[in-house]
């Protein structure tokens, strides 16, 4: 037997590198890194491409060589579809993903610290609730408040309402008296939330939008009455802060009356618009979000993380945990303790120490860097505005926050403007996306990646001419 262990160890080791052999996989990795980061200016925006190479690389029973991967990553992956990393990119929500964040990630992956619960890791979660603690101050949430990091902002609204649903006491016997109040511009995770949490089955009330895109109050006023007096339960009414589609703000201090008025939970959606509270201009707007039950914020568009970045920010911290804790045997030693642990706020046990990746780029740079960095994008969002006028363009609404929609006047503006964002695709220096509004295509330029500064806005303009030129030849 031993000597079987003896073999077995030998191969098994090949798993845990030397240092030399180390330092080379690094220096490998650095090089490819270091040339993705310097092309990235000259790279394009969007490339369409199939990547037939990638099944090249099967699992094999033989390890391969780094070269080899990296080789296949560089055409397949790296230079494929939407370059998400590009100033660039100013499609559906932007963020890019500062660089330092990695090394977060990377240095979170190597100690591997279980960042689930405050026994095993009592430094990362501390950091990770520091990190909530900083966010609550931000929205203006009182001490009691709690949250949690996520991967994202659906799995973060899961969360909310599931914290939403048991504080309501959302049972068989009510359910379908339940109604929850929303706009056709929330976003459709929130759909997909209801549907998992097992709140499928409550009245949904489409409330209308004005001109802006905001949720129209009046109305939302008007069904609530008309419910109660029904014998209906309010229970949950969702607003936006920043939609997606064109960047709106909800008049969240009103809705937060109504609901106060009603009694409901009221949770604000500010994946996309949350961290505009950095910029003091945007205060006002945001105003309100502080009198919200739950906040969903999206570090990994507004603080420009890598992906698998999102926040729940819960008013009643207790009741967050109540409706996230199961006890275990196997988990008897960290029971007890003060500090409360991210395993007890979400449906992950075991998750990436992610705190990392966020606190660092805080420290190394400072909120200044992230202040001056999201009020630069408001701004080339209402210089985009201006001159895509100028370009003989009909626009949306003014961008609230760093959103703009626009379309080319034509007979068919449907089959015109699908036929200029094919171009815009197809010529790939910048990508944007569409969106359909009450039926009608619109080009949309959201300006939140960090590395989109005036260079690139003008670009991009430079690019919509010469696509107009083109269609127009047609
Ligand atoms: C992006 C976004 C979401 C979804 O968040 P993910 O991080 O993609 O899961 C929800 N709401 C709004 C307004 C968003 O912009």
């Amino acid at each position: 037997m031993i000597e079987k262990i003896k073999s077995l160890e030998v191969i098994a080791r090949s798993l845990d590198p030397k240092r030399t052999a180390r330092e080379d996989l690094w220096q490998q990795t650095q090089t490819y890194v270091e040339d993705f980061l310097e092309h990235l200016d000259r790279q394009k925006g969007y490339l369409e491409a199939e990547c037939p190479k990638l099944s090249d690389l099967v699992i094999r029973e033989e390890g391969g060589q780094m070269s080899e991967v990296l080789n296949i990553m560089r055409t397949e992956i790296d230079h494929a579809g939407i370059t998400s990393t590009s100033g660039r990119h100013l499609g559906y929500i932007p963020g890019g993903a500062i660089w330092v964040s990695a090394l977060g990630d990377l240095m979170a992956a190597v100690s591997n610290k279980y960042a689930g619960i405050y026994y095993a890791s009592p430094g990362a979660v501390l950091l990770e609730n520091q990190l909530i603690r900083w966010l609550c101050e931000l929205i203006g949430f009182p001490s009691t408040a709690h949250g949690n990091l996520s991967s994202g902002g659906s799995i973060a609204s899961l969360i909310a309402l599931t914290t939403a649903r048991e504080v309501h006491q959302i049972r068989s016997h009510n359910i379908r008296k339940s109604v929850i109040y929303y706009t056709p511009q929330m976003h459709h995770c929130l759909n997909k939330a209801i549907q998992i949490v097992g709140l499928g089955e409550c009245i949904c009330r489409l409330i209308p939008v004005n001109d802006r895109f905001e949720m129209d109050t009046g109305v939302l006023r008007q069904q609530l009455e008309q419910d109660v007096s029904a014998g209906l339960s309010p229970f949950l009414i969702i607003a936006t802060a920043g939609t997606t589609d064109t960047g709106a703000v909800d008049p969240l201090e009103e809705i937060a009356e109504i609901s106060r008025q009603y009694s409901t939970w009221y949770h604000v959606d500010a994946a996309y618009g949350g961290f505009f509270l950095l910029v003091d201009e945007m205060k006002e707007k945001l105003k309100g979000i502080g009198s919200a039950d739950s906040v969903v914020m999206d570090p990994h568009k507004g603080l420009f993380l890598p992906f698998g970045t999102g926040v729940i920010l819960i008013k009643d911290g207790q009741a967050l945990v109540k409706a996230h804790t199961k006890e275990a045997n196997y988990l008897i030693d960290a029971y007890g303790l003060d500090e409360i642990s991210p395993a007890d706020c979400s449906p992950e046990l075991t998750k990436h120490f992610r705190g990392l990746r966020m606190w660092l780029p805080l420290h190394l740079y400072g909120l200044q860097a992230f202040r001056a960095c999201l009020e630069e994008k408001i701004f080339l969002c209402r210089y985009f505005h201006e001159e895509i006028q100028q370009l003989g363009f009909e626009v949306g609404p003014p961008p609230a926050l760093s959103v703009t929609l626009f379309r080319y006047p034509d007979p068919e503006p449907d089959i015109f403007n699908k036929a200029l964002l094919e171009a815009i695709h197809k010529d790939g220096r910048y990508f944007m996306s569409s969106t359909r509004i009450e039926g009608a295509l619109w080009i949309r330029c959201a300006v939140l990646n960090f590395r989109t500064h005036l260079q690139e806005i003008q670009g991009a303009l430079q690019m919509i001419t010469d696509c107009l030129a083109t269609i127009k030849q047609a």
